[in-house]
Formats: structure tokens, C-alpha cells, sequence
């Protein structure tokens, strides 16, 4: 076989990326991110070279792209964008969320789903990369809009999945409604009760603790973290990036640790309460966001002892010890990142997918401090996906108490095998090496024994 890759060096590799994916920044930067990894890691290993495994896994199986047409309470015909794209499946079926944002693009999920691929990857489940969505903005729409708009999406997305072909679960602006009406509307036309999706309700084939998985799943990481500096979450005060599904639970796991939780936001703004956002406050934002379907904002008015900063600021500015970034990608930048070192950040757990620009990334290793990219901190949620697929498929389900302690042990294997391949000689950990050569190793072992497919 040729040594295709050879001669290609980092930047000839990303400009090539550039050409062939124009308009996508997104995704240029994702692979850029892994590409600083995997080069160095892979210089003296022909074999991956050889086989052009990194430019094979930069190049999804598939893009699927389709119209959802939709109609809206006034009885207005709505014309939306959908996709499915299915990165890579070498170590199980296709596994990954599907977003409802009007931010959503082709290149947002292309990056994704890449860096699902590795995410899933790092589990140590079989599961392949894959990531949907749409552009269709959920806020301010009537939950009848929402119904027939997930209805008309799975109308498309049905023949494109399976429980052993593509399994979508939720993000942002999908969460256990919108995966009811999806599953309502896959289970109508098929006549079939699988495990097509994850993130069911309870009485329906769901799996529990699903809800809390990915933002506990990135404090215990943290706390993993933290251990190997003799360090724990007590006493430490925390600030959050968004106020959904991770950010709550990533919120109320380090109140349960005994740490201070500052702040939390939404695109609009942040709010910083310096009494802490203890458990009854985080209900509270919990019901305003499920329930009432309320702007962060309206926190002011509950608790007059916290601030609001509108237009769209973000909470990096607020001194802290820890920092999770919970919102959406590149959420904080290079300047963020100068900040909160400056403030004494010690540790950095990313709940959300890329939400530190490739500054910020740099900046943090650079510092050297405990940084976790989302691609390793925030598996805890398809982990316990992956959970969902096998109770699904054996008819039975774990007791909380049983799951718990999987997640716990998925994040710490998680953690041991960044240790693996990103400790230096000075015993410093770059979290960000060590998922990327892991992820990488194990799917490019599995493509390896594939030959040219
Ligand atoms: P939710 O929809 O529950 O919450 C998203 C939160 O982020 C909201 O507070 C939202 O505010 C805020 N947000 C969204 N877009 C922006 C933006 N452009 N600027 C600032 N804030 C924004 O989503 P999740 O909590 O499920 O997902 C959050 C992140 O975590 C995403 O990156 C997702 O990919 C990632 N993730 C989620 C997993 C899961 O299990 N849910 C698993 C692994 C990763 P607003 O209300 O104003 O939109």
C-alpha cells in the first residue's frame, strides 16, 4: 500500500480539510483540534498513516439532508432544514443527539458527530458517531407546533435509523417531549417497539438517571481530576455556563459535593448569585426552564440577592476555583480563558460540546492547569445511553443504585485512559491528548482490521 499521508504535514492536512469542507468552521476546527494530536502521536506509526486513518474518520459515511415542512398554529405552511449525519460506525451502530437551534447547520453537526466519534469511543461501549438536528427554533412555539414538528422530522429521519443502525438521543432544545413524539411518530409508521432512541421516558423504555448522566457524569470527572492533585470539590466555589439539562445537573452534583455554585445563564445573559445556587434555587431554574419555559432572567426577581447581565455576557469574569462550560460551542475564548486563569481557575470540565474556541483550548494547556474537553468529561450521558440500548435490548432495566455506580466507573475509565496516553514526563495531564489518542487508537484499530471500506 502506499504511504499516501506520508508527505502531508499538519497544515497541509487542515488545509486540505478547509478545501473540501468550505463554509464549515465549525468542523474545520473540531478536526483541527484532534489533528494537533494525532499527528504527533502517529509520526512514527505507519500503519495509521498508510491506511489514511485520520482523513477517512474527517470524512463522515454520510450526510443526510432533508425538508421538513410543518404546519404552524396559525395554519402557515413552515419549510425547515433537516440532517442526519453518520460519521463513522466501526464500533457499533451510529450514536449521537439531534438539536433543534436555529444556530444549527451542516458544519455544526459534521462537528459533532466527528467529535462524537471519539466520545463514544472513549466509553468503552460500542457505539459509532453520529449527531442530528435541525434549524428549527423551539422557543415561543405552542407544544402542538412542537408535536407536528417533531412528527413531520421523524417522518423523514424514520428510514435512515435503527436500534442496530443509528440510534439518535437528545441536546439542546431536544429533550424528553420532543423524544416522546419522535419515538410516537418512529413507532407509528414502523409498527416497531425498539430501542431507536435514547432519552425515553421511564414507563416507555427509558433508562434511569439518563436526565442527570451527562452533567454528574462531568463533575465526577472533575472530582477525578481533582484527585490526582489531592483535591476535592468541597469549599470550592463553581461557575456555570447555561441553565438546561447539563448545566442544572452538573450544578446540582457540585452542590451535593459540598462546592459553591455562582452562576448559571442562557444566550441572553448570566446571572451571579454570591450566596450560591443551592439545590431549591436549581429547581426552581429547573421548573423556569421545563415547566414555565422562562429566560434566566426571571432569576433576579425570585432571588433580589443575585445580579443579571443581559446582552448575551457570559459568567467567565466571575472569580472561581472551578468552571464548566455547560451552554454550546465556543462559549468562551482565548480572552475568557485569560481571565478565569488570571482569577486562580484551577480546573476546567466542559459539560457542553466544544465550548472552548481552539484559543482557549491553548491557552489552558499552555497553563497547564486540569482541563477536560467535553469530548471526555461529558460522555457520562451517552454512556448511560449506552445503557438505555442494552436494557432495551435484553427487555430488563438496572436499578438507579446499579447505574450510578456504572457511571461512576465509566467516568473514571474514561479518566484512567486520558491518564494513559496524555500524562507527560513532568507528570502533567493534557486531558486533551489523552481522549484524542485514545478515541482515535480504538476506532482506527477496528478500521485497521476492516481494510479499505
Ligand atoms: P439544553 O437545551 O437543555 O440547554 C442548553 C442551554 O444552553 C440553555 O441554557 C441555552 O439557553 C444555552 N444556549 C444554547 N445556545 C446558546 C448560545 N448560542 N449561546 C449561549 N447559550 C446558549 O441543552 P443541553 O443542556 O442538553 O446541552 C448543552 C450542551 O451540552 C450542548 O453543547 C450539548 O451538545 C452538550 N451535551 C449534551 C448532552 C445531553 O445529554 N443533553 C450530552 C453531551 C453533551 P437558551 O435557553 O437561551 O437557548
Amino acid at each position: 500500500m502506499p504511504a499516501a499521508e506520508d508527505h502531508v504535514d499538519l497544515p497541509r492536512f487542515i488545509a486540505g480539510v478547509e478545501k473540501r469542507n468550505p463554509g464549515q468552521p465549525e468542523f474545520v476546527q473540531a478536526v483541527t483540534e484532534v489533528a494537533e494530536d494525532i499527528f504527533e502521536w502517529i509520526g512514527d506509526k505507519v500503519k495509521y498513516h498508510e491506511a489514511q486513518i485520520l482523513r477517512r474518520i474527517a470524512e463522515p459515511d454520510r450526510v443526510i439532508s432533508f425538508r421538513v415542512c410543518w404546519q404552524d398554529d396559525k395554519g402557515h405552511i413552515r419549510v425547515q432544514r433537516g440532517w442526519r449525519v453518520q460519521n463513522n460506525n466501526s464500533i457499533g451502530p451510529y450514536k449521537g443527539g439531534i438539536r433543534f437551534h436555529p444556530s444549527v447547520t451542516e458544519s455544526v453537526l459534521k462537528f459533532l458527530a466527528f467529535e462524537q466519534t471519539f466520545k463514544n469511543a472513549l466509553t468503552g461501549l460500542p457505539m459509532g458517531g453520529g449527531k442530528g438536528g435541525s434549524n428549527f427554533n423551539p422557543k415561543g412555539k405552542s407544544a402542538n407546533e412542537i408535536m407536528r414538528f417533531c412528527q413531520s422530522f421523524m417522518t423523514e429521519l424514520y428510514r435512515h435509523i435503527g436500534a442496530d443502525v443509528d440510534v439518535p438521543a437528545g441536546d439542546i432544545g431536544v429533550g424528553g417531549r420532543e423524544i416522546g413524539y419522535m419515538f410516537g411518530q418512529y413507532k407509528r409508521i414502523t409498527n416497531n417497539f425498539t430501542g431507536v432512541l435514547t432519552g425515553k421516558g421511564l414507563e416507555w423504555g427509558g433508562s434511569l438517571i439518563r436526565t442527570e448522566a451527562t452533567g454528574y457524569g462531568a463533575v465526577y470527572f472533575l472530582q477525578n481530576m481533582l484527585k490526582t492533585k489531592g483535591e476535592d470539590i468541597a469549599g470550592k466555589t463553581a461557575v456555570i455556563s447555561g441553565s438546561g439539562n447539563v448545566a442544572t445537573h452538573a450544578a446540582e452534583k457540585i452542590v451535593a459535593l459540598g462546592g459553591k455554585v455562582l452562576t448559571l445563564s442562557d444566550s441572553d445573559g448570566f446571572v451571579h448569585d454570591p450566596d450560591g445556587i443551592g439545590q431549591d434555587k436549581i429547581d426552581w431554574v429547573k421548573d423556569l426552564k421545563n415547566v414555565r419555559r422562562g429566560r434566566i432572567a426571571d432569576y433576579v426577581k425570585e432571588f433580589p440577592g443575585a445580579t443579571y447581565h443581559g446582552d448575551g455576557a457570559r459568567p467567565w469574569g466571575v472569580p472561581c476555583d472551578l468552571a464548566l462550560p455547560c451552554a454550546t460551542q465556543n462559549e468562551l475564548d482565548g480572552k475568557d480563558a485569560e481571565t478565569l486563569l488570571a482569577n486562580g481557575c484551577m480546573a476546567v470540565s466542559e459539560g457542553a460540546n466544544m465550548p472552548t474556541d481552539l484559543d482557549g483550548v491553548h491557552a489552558f494547556k499552555a497553563a497547564k492547569i486540569l482541563y477536560a474537553p467535553g469530548k471526555a468529561s461529558n460522555a457520562g450521558g451517552v454512556a448511560v445511553s449506552g445503557l438505555e440500548m442494552s436494557q432495551n435490548s435484553a427487555r430488563m432495566s438496572w436499578k438507579e443504585a446499579e447505574l450510578q455506580t456504572m457511571l461512576q466507573d465509566i467516568m473514571a475509565g474514561i479518566h484512567e485512559r486520558c491518564l494513559e496516553y496524555g500524562r507527560g514526563a513532568d507528570g502533567h495531564t493534557d486531558y486533551v491528548k489523552g481522549a484524542n489518542i485514545a478515541g482515535f487508537k480504538k476506532v482506527a484499530d477496528a478500521m485497521l482490521a476492516y481494510g479499505v471500506v
